[in-house]
């Protein structure tokens, strides 16, 4: 993280996204006395929306973070003004310093939307905005995540498993390869800058206001 902010917002599609993503580095934040808010488009799919929002809540708690989910329809997650207004909304209510969404070329057309309609709603850049990797499970695309931001998430990296196991019903559907998954791609970002386990991030801007 570039600064020490003092409000974050981390912005997800689906239950799940942040934790995969960025999880690490907002406990890490959370730590160091930032007002930290996951905010999720949708509790969607799987038609298990109160279980599913459930686990969430429980996840937000392991990280030590707000949480706040958006319930946008899915008509309503496209990158089109009323989107791109409830984020107006949204920047407004928690004036963020940092906002982390999903990277831009992500395969999920949801995960895209979101973070088109991020880019439109911090027009003014008055806030850092960063790109946590894509999720996985995930499509393979032509692009490559090139990141230029590395987190050292050792010290919090336990609580991002904690809500990662959270979400007992994704552990059921994807199995225990999910989490070597995850750990593998934590532990080989910590290697590449010296550490044991590190977040990386793709920088759309980063902004130190006075
Ligand atoms: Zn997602």
């Amino acid at each position: 993280m570039i600064g020490k902010p003092d409000r974050v917002l981390a912005l997800g599609a689906h239950p799940d996204d942040v934790e995969i993503g960025v999880g690490g580095t907002l406990a890490k934040h959370a730590d160091c006395g930032a007002e930290v808010t996951v905010a999720v488009l949708t509790s969607f799919p799987e038609n298990t929306e109160d279980a599913r929002w459930a686990e969430a809540e429980r996840a937000a708690e392991a990280l030590g973070v707000d949480i706040e989910l958006l319930d946008v329809p899915a008509d309503r997650r496209r990158f089109e003004r009323p989107l791109v207004g409830r984020l107006d909304d949204l920047l407004g209510r928690y004036d963020p310093d940092a906002v982390f969404t999903h990277w831009l070329h992500d395969s999920h057309q949801d995960h895209v939307n979101l973070t088109r309609a991020v880019l439109a709603a911090t027009r003014k850049n008055r806030r850092s905005v960063y790109m946590y990797e894509p999720m996985t499970p995930g499509g393979i695309v032509a692009e490559s995540f090139d990141p230029q931001l590395y987190v050292d998430v050792s010290a919090t990296v336990d609580r991002k498993f904690a809500a990662l196991r959270a979400h007992a019903s994704q552990v059921a559907k994807h199995g225990d390869g999910w989490l070597d998954g995850i750990e593998g791609r934590s532990r080989f970002r910590g290697f590449q800058v010296g550490t044991t386990h590190a977040e990386a991030f793709e920088v759309v801007k980063a902004v130190e206001r006075g």
